[in-house]
Formats: C-alpha cells, structure tokens, sequence
C-alpha cells in the first residue's frame, strides 16, 4: 500500500463557532478533523492525529491558543488517526467503553496501522497505545469556563466506544467517525479481529443525533456542514441495510450481494470516495441480519 503521509496542518484551522476551532484534515486519508474547544479557565482538544509528531504539533497548537488555560484533551473513539496520539497531552480523559477498547484492541490496530508501511507506519515509530488518565461512565460534563462541553457516549455504533462531544451553547457536534462527508461510511468490519461494529446500532445513533438539533457539525473526516450531514450518513445507512437485507432474504450468495450493493451504492453517490467499505458493511449487516434471525426464533 502507498498512502499519503496523514500529516495534520495545524497551520489551517479555521473557526467554526466563537471559540470552537476545527484543524480540518483536507480530505487526506489517515487525517481526522481535530477539534479545539476554548472556555475561560480551560481549553479542550478533541482527537490527535497520527502518531507522537502530529500530536506534538497538535499540542503546540493549542497551547498557544490557550496561552496559559488548563488543556485536556479527549477522543472521539480508539482509531489510530484519532487517539494515537494522546500520550504527548498532559490530561487525557474518555469514556469507560472506549477506555475498554484501547485496551483490549489498541495493540492490534497499531500492528495492523504499521503493516500499511510508508508514511503511516514511520508516524507510527515510537508510537504507544496511550493510556487515560481518567476515565469516565455515562455522559461527562466539563465546566471550561463560562462553557460547558458534554462528552456523550453514544452507545454501538462505528465501534463499541463512539462519544460525540458537544458545545450546547455553540450547537456544534464532534461526530468522530460516525459521520464523514463525501466518503462510504467506514465499517471497520474486521473479521475474525474485530467484528464489533453495527450498522444497526448506528442507525439509531444517527436518529438520536440528528433529533438533538446541532447547528454545526463537524464530522471525523470531510468538510464540517450542518445538520444534513448527519441526515446524508443516516440515510445511507438506511439505503445499505435496505439493499443488503432485501437481497439476503433471497437466499443470495454473500459475494453477489455485495457486487449488486456495491453497483447500486456507488450509482447513486457517484461522487463520494471509499468504495471499499461498501462490501465492509455488507459484511456487517449480513451478520447482524443472521444474529437477528437468530433472536427471532428463540
Ligand atoms: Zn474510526
């Protein structure tokens, strides 16, 4: 494989809402967008980058936004690009399943990260799974400073530890990677690794996110929009567990599915990258279909 360096532009920031920046990944893969989000007494940073350097140069870059403010920082799930960087910031906190996650599955994903060679794997060199400083259940509330921010576990959906983290008075959304723009949702479908995403779970995400109302959102990866944002990942959603379970209940063979879906899919967003990840979700949603075949007769 011969990725782009993920290099993250801290140069580019851009202010999304008063004081709510957004370091945007300019539609470069490996990148995700990262959040900096500044009260009076405390500034808090939402995803890493890839690696000690760009998390280096993330942390830079907030510390002279904050000039002197307490920093934290969170993530918005345990993906490489997200959190593989938290190490190099002096407060790092997440939620329980998400703290679960990099434990368990972070030493897997970093050998899977460095088998992709090249730029990846160098930003990767002497890169560690990061460990929390603290750790949180249910939904956490941080007072920055005549600012309140709400860290928001949103239960199985991209992957088992997803938060969302909202600035309420700024109606801005960090989705993390349960929403992208101009991309096929990314199903980290790993079988036998890592099976723990579900198309299902996330639906239902997508519907409590859009009925919250936020003004601004700023996806994982992708330009940052309004609320149609959540609307287009939801629907798509919709549309491929839709074809996927209508073809299923005809007794289709896996791989013709996934070539009919793929052909529908790609028709009807012809502009978006990530065709790759259609047979991902495919995959995914043929076993939760099996799994709930399974409920239903017991
Ligand atoms: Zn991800």
């Amino acid at each position: 494989m011969n990725l782009p360096d993920p290099l993250v532009r801290v140069s580019g920031a851009v202010e999304v809402a008063a004081d709510v920046l957004v370091i945007p990944n300019n539609d470069v893969g490996l990148v995700p967008n990262i959040g900096v989000v500044c009260g009076t007494e405390a500034v808090l940073v939402v995803d890493t980058g890839l690696g000690a350097d760009n998390a280096a140069e993330v942390l830079a870059f907030a510390s002279e936004v904050a000039q002197g403010r307490r920093l934290l920082l969170t993530t918005t799930h345990f993906h490489p690009e997200h959190a593989f960087g938290a190490s190099a910031f002096p407060s790092y906190l997440v939620n329980r399943a998400q703290a679960d996650e990099l434990r368990h599955k972070g030493s897997g994903y970093l050998e899977m990260f460095r088998g992709f060679g090249g730029a990846v794997a160098d930003r990767l060199n002497g890169t560690e799974v990061p460990v929390p400083d603290e750790v949180f259940d249910g939904v956490h509330t941080l007072d920055l400073g005549g600012r309140v921010v709400v860290l928001r576990p949103t239960g199985r959906g991209h992957t088992v530890g997803d938060q969302v983290v909202e600035v309420p008075d700024a109606g801005v959304l960090f989705t993390g990677d349960l929403a992208e723009t101009g991309q096929f949702a990314i199903f980290p479908w790993f079988p036998p690794h890592d099976t723990d995403v579900s198309g299902v779970g996330w639906i239902g995400v997508m519907d409590r996110l859009i009925a919250a109302g936020p003004r601004v959102v700023v996806p994982g990866h992708g330009s940052a929009g309004g609320p149609e944002v959540l609307e287009v990942v939801r629907d798509y959603l919709c549309e491929l567990r839709d074809e996927t379970w209508r073809r299923r209940d005809s007794a289709m063979g896996v791989e013709e599915i996934v070539a009919e879906v793929r052909a529908v899919l790609v028709e009807r967003h012809p502009e978006w990258v990530g065709q790759e990840w259609i047979e991902l979700g495919v995959g995914c949603l043929c076993a939760e279909a099996s799994r709930l075949d399974g409920f239903s007769v017991d």
